[in-house]
């Protein structure tokens, strides 16, 4: 990370709240992510003779350690070359890397430097958002240093990338919902309003963002035209204000119903999503070896659909199912310290990095993206339960909610849920925001009587 060439700062950036990074030198971002490589390290990766460090490693003597593949959008990008098994060519068998070891550190690619580090610029707003990806098992485990001591290496790494890559906006006004578009500053109000809501310790975690979503219902349910001005932003904030006295006396219920089969269908297609990633080894592949993955996937899809479905929690070496986990795995409490502080960690870094306003988020609609987000709230309580049972836990641990923040994030706003005819009916679907709590019993209690029945989802 320190190796960014040193230029002034500029722009300072706005870092995510309660994000922590320090690496632990794991080596999976080097087993799981393609590697993209601007012009100029294409240009002198190429030019260098990489015998004397890959000895008989694939790509050594004669062959090129860059190849080339469709890039996010579809044009044509340079990434370096993979072994067989997916990890990097560079990776040593330590788990380090190879170019870092042998030509320091700002010799990486920017892709490596910048992991888990990500940007978002929002129109009107001379502060880019700065956020990391839960994808990381430091971020996830949240036990690094504050990403606030590397103010000064982040704001030269933005630097460093917008040299290469000029930085992409989503135009404003953005669709809030069907009915609706906010300029970005009162979205960024909304976003700021519910994050303030789940982060406020002082309350458990349940009673929050059951605050959050009665929050974002009454306010869709307002049919304020605009946000702007100071009129409608002080009646937004006491919306806010008012929701969050309801909870604290007690007068705001969480769904206790199950949702309706639309609703459970979704949920189960974003499980499914989450649960079977794309290996790297796929990527740059052609139909012919993509074919018997998308079969898998919609055979698994199909599974999921039915109410079972099976995935390798991350970080362990057990598969699961869907109805193991509900029955057997021990159940979670989301008040528990270990899950307020896990969930607050990822809804909190999401909503104040402005994930779901990127110009890459595939939900444009604001108040479907926020759904999306919430539903990642009972995703994560099975994925912890499902890596707990994989591990043959009697507890859900710290650990187990770090691997499900890992596992809830790899695809989280990578599909475009809300695309096309089926995509409209889903988008209604996620702007009903309270329906996110409404799976959570489904997802982090046993069924009754499931020891003896086996009982299905
Ligand atoms: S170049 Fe180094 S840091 Fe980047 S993926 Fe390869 S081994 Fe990891």
């Amino acid at each position: 990370m320190s190796g960014a060439p040193a230029r002034s700062a500029g722009r300072r950036l706005t870092l995510a709240k309660g994000v922590r990074f320090t690496c632990r030198g794991c080596g999976d971002c080097c087993r799981d992510w393609p590697v993209a490589l601007t012009p100029a390290e294409v240009a002198r990766y190429r030019a260098r003779d990489w015998a004397p460090l890959l000895g008989p490693d694939p790509g050594g003597p004669g062959e090129d350690v860059v190849y080339e593949a469709p890039a996010h959008g579809g044009a044509p990008g340079h990434f370096l070359r993979r072994r067989p098994d997916g990890t990097c060519l560079f990776l040593d068998a330590d788990a380090r890397c190879r170019i870092h070891a042998t030509y320091g550190e700002a010799d990486k690619p920017l892709t490596c430097r910048l992991y888990p580090f990500g940007f978002v610029d929002v129109e009107g707003r001379d502060r880019p958002a700065c956020g990391a990806a839960f994808t990381c098992s430091s971020v996830a485990a949240g036990d690094g240093a504050p990403i606030t001591q590397r103010r000064r290496e982040l704001d030269l790494l933005r630097e460093e990338l917008v040299a290469v890559r000029p930085p992409a906006v989503r135009p404003g006004p953005f669709t809030f919902d069907r009915r609706r578009s906010y300029a970005p500053a009162d979205v960024e109000l909304v976003l700021d309003l519910v994050a303030a809501e789940l982060e406020d310790a002082g309350r458990p975690f349940p009673e929050r963002i059951l605050a959050a979503t009665h929050f974002l219902t009454l306010l869709t349910s307002s049919s304020l035209p605009t946000l702007g001005g100071e009129t409608p932003r002080k009646l937004v904030a006491s919306f806010a204000a008012g929701v969050r006295d309801q909870a604290r006396r007690g007068l705001l219920r969480a769904p206790v119903r199950a949702p309706p089969l639309p609703e459970r269908l979704l949920l189960r297609q974003l499980l499914a999503l989450a649960a079977r990633r794309d290996p790297v080894t796929l990527h740059g592949a052609g139909e012919l070896r993509r074919a018997p993955r998308r079969l898998g996937n919609l055979l698994s899809g199909l599974a999921f659909l039915a109410g079972d479905g099976s995935w390798r929690p991350v970080a362990r070496d057990r598969r699961v199912s869907v109805g193991r986990v509900r029955r057997e795995a021990p159940p979670i409490d989301p008040a528990s310290p270990e899950a307020d502080g896990a969930l607050t960690r990822y809804f909190v870094a999401h909503l104040t990095a402005r994930t779901t306003l990127a110009p890459w988020f595939a939900v444009p609609e604001v108040l479907a993206g926020l759904g999306l987000l919430l539903r990642q709230y009972p995703l994560i309580l099975l994925f912890a339960r499902g890596a707990c049972l994989a591990r043959g836990g009697a507890r859900v641990e710290r650990d187990d909610l770090a691997a499900a923040l890992r596992q809830a994030d790899w695809s989280f706003g990578h599909m475009p849920w809300t695309r096309g005819p089926i995509g409209r009916v889903r988008a209604r679907l996620l702007e009903r925001v309270d329906r996110a709590l409404a799976h959570v019993p489904w997802a982090a209690e046993r069924p009754r009587g499931a020891a003896a029945a086996g009982a299905a989802p």
